[in-house]
């Protein structure tokens, strides 16, 4: 099969990805064959190729937002058959007997394997899963759209979870890519009441216009003080800077939702009185669950998101990957791999 493949930590401007073929993966008898057709393009990709997070041996295949058709079932295989499409995510298996995966939070299993930095991923035609860890894809979406539902769109669900959001409130994002322009459709329609502001980078016009066409009420760029308090943000940006603007327009008791695995810079000294007294609270995000997944797609579906996709071909990922890294990325990249 054709894949692009890390061989090793890098800068991603040196278009690190390389293009070779590999022998085809032997599904073991819980997993499925997948035969891949899209790959959505995630900043986890950019941790990993610098080194933030580093994967678990080179040569890798990067991608986590994974869309296909099943080719060939393990002997002992049952959710599945031959021709269904399924979708693969972030979290590609847990233990199951840790306090935390029998608590249902199996995105703090010390022995999870993580799509893409444990286990190769989606950036190939081929790849290899537990049939536990597939999720059927609704038909609504074409392959291309369900790409990014698999991790932008389940991540930030998770994200808008945390937050503890109620119907009325006010809600800011920081960063307004692939997750963000996902959850504020969840927010429109869920939350109807709640106002959304959104915050971008400096010069992120077309970042602000599909903003408001989504809904926005308020757009501006990261520093800038909105017309009203927040009583929830989610920061979606890579730097730390954000988190501390999130706490300055945070209103009494509010909360900080940081989706992200790494930052780029770390987060500015907090001043307790001004940033974090009056109970306001920080919460990071990790990783995401199979619970997730299974709710996100359906209400997707509900909802009749519209992810907004920029596409590029396999051998393109570098390119994507880069533009991804500039924010010029309008809503989710995706691997066309057919
Ligand atoms: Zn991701
Ligand atoms: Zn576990």
């Amino acid at each position: 099969m054709k894949a692009m493949v890390l061989n090793k930590i890098s800068s991603v401007e040196e278009k690190p990805l390389q293009l070779v073929d590999l022998p085809d993966p032997v599904p073991d008898s819980e997993q499925i064959l997948v035969r891949v057709s899209a790959c959505g393009v995630c900043h986890t990709e950019l941790d990993e190729i610098e080194g933030r997070v580093s994967p678990s041996r080179f040569p890798m295949v990067l991608g986590h937002e994974i869309v296909g058709r099943v080719e060939k079932l393990g002997t002992e295989v049952t959710k599945y058959k031959q021709g269904d499409r399924v979708g693969i995510a972030w979290i590609n298996w847990a233990c199951g007997q840790c306090s935390f995966c029998l608590k249902g939070e199996e995105n703090l299993c010390d022995q999870a394997k993580w799509t893409g930095m444990d286990v190769d991923g989606g950036y190939a035609e081929y790849t290899v899963v537990s049939e536990d860890f597939a999720y059927p894809i609704p038909e609504k979406f074409t392959d291309l759209q369900a790409a990014p539902l698999l991790c932008a769109g389940v991540i930030g669900y998770r994200a808008l979870r945390l937050s503890g959001i109620e119907d009325g409130k006010v809600l800011g994002l920081y960063g307004f890519g692939a997750s963000a322009h996902i959850v504020i459709q969840v927010v429109k329609y869920k939350y109807p009441n709640c106002q959304v502001f959104v915050f971008s980078r400096p010069g992120q016009k077309e970042h602000q216009d599909l903003a408001r066409k989504l809904g926005a009420d308020w757009t501006g760029v990261t520093g800038d003080t909105p017309p009203a308090k927040l009583n929830y943000a989610i920061d979606f940006t890579p730097v730390g800077a954000s988190v501390r603007e999130a706490l300055r327009n945070l209103e009494k008791g509010g909360r900080v939702v940081i989706n992200a695995i790494r930052k780029t810079t770390p987060i500015p000294e907090l001043d307790y009185a001004e940033y974090l007294w009056h109970e306001k609270e920080i919460k990071s995000v990790a990783n995401v669950t199979r619970r997730d997944a299974q709710e996100f797609l359906p209400l997707a579906a509900e909802i009749s998101i519209v992810p907004e996709i920029q596409e590029f071909k396999l051998e393109e990922a570098n390119e994507a990957l880069i533009l991804l890294n500039q924010g010029k990325i309008r809503g989710a990249g995706v691997l066309n791999i057919l």
